[in-house]
């Protein structure tokens, strides 16, 4: 049965910056509907957030959760379905949504965040689901006493890398160039693992299996080996923003895709809103707390913009 539902502010996004738009949307009085896919967003599949402050070495699934029952606590409601359509009429934004529900409302928040980039390589598709995987908290598991590759060179290779060392028998750290660019904090931690070997300078060339993947093939420059034999391969090559529904609105973008925001959130376009990794907001700094702040003001933005509609 298809409902329709009306509130003053859409919110689309169920990851940090999404929830705490609610969290502080809810407290101003702005009745508010959160619609997304995955309850609490891409945080849910980081292995350790330790830099959130007051929240000392939290899982992601953890942290997640407590965001999305905070939200919940100060009366958000949260559709757990993904946006078909969008649409701009006079009195605001009608968004229709996959299990064929509309809802309604006068302003709009994007917080859409982003899509884990791929590698694009020969096997990654096949072997998707067989060996290949884009989320080493949730697949980690699997790989016990195996041997396992990560490939990337910033905060998530590392912090994946690290989750792996406590599960698989071996680790290879791949990155492209000569020196990680990851946190200081990670780099101390991959030191002291010594199931860790990262191999710099090289690029993963093609994931090979029958079924299963059974080795990557590399075009290393350091290493005589072109290929490693191993059980399974970890993606962690960082995000995209995930903007179609910007674009759908006219919404401006930067070169990369990025969301403009001015300092409030706001939008070119009157009535939409943006927070979070999919904007170019906070200087690009894509934190939880960068993500929830940016949540945080856009909120405040739109309560002004909706009590200056009513007088
Ligand atoms: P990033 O965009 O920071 O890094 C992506 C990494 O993957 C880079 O090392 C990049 O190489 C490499 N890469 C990109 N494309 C390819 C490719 N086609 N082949 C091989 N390597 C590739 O992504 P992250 O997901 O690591 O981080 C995203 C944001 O989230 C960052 O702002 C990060 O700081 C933050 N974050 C913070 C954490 C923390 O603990 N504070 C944890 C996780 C994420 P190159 O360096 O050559 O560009």
């Amino acid at each position: 049965m298809n409902r329709e539902k009306a509130c003053e502010l859409i919110i689309i996004g169920t990851g940090p910056a999404g929830l705490t738009a609610s969290i502080y949307a809810s407290r101003y009085g702005v009745k508010n509907i959160v619609l997304g896919e995955l309850p609490g967003g891409q945080i849910s599949e980081s292995y350790l957030i330790d830099n959130y402050p007051g929240v000392e070495d939290i899982s992601g699934a953890d942290l997640a959760k407590k965001i999305f029952k905070h939200a919940q606590k100060y009366g958000a409601e949260i559709i757990l379905s993904r946006v078909k359509k969008i649409k701009k009429n006079d009195n605001g934004f009608i968004v229709e949504l996959d299990n064929e529900d509309k809802i309604s409302g006068k302003a709009l928040i994007l917080a859409t965040g982003s899509q884990r980039r791929r590698l694009g390589i020969p096997g990654e598709s096949a072997l998707q689901g067989k060996g290949v995987s884009y989320c080493a908290t949730c697949d980690g598991f699997f790989y016990k006493e195996r041997i396992v590759a990560v490939i990337g060179g910033s905060d998530s290779a590392a912090g994946a890398a690290a989750h792996l060392a406590g599960i698989a028998k071996k680790v290879y750290l791949i990155y492209r160039k000569k020196e990680l660019r990851c946190e200081d904090y990670w780099k101390k931690i991959l030191a002291k693992e010594k199931k860790i070997e990262i191999i710099f300078n090289t690029n993963v060339v093609e994931i090979v299996g029958a079924g299963r993947v059974e080795k990557i093939k590399t075009d290393t420059t350091e290493r005589d080996k072109k290929e490693i034999v191993l059980d399974g391969v970890f993606v962690e090559i960082g995000a995209d923003p995930d903007n179609w529904l910007a674009r759908e609105l006219g919404v401006a973008l930067d070169e990369k895709g990025y969301i403009k925001v001015k300092k409030d959130g706001a939008t070119k376009v009157v009535g939409v809103w943006a927070a979070g990794d999919g904007t170019n907001g906070s200087d690009k700094l894509k934190q939880i707390i960068t993500a929830t702040a940016e949540g945080a003001i856009a909120a405040r933005s739109i309560a002004d913009y909706l009590k200056k509609k009513k007088a």
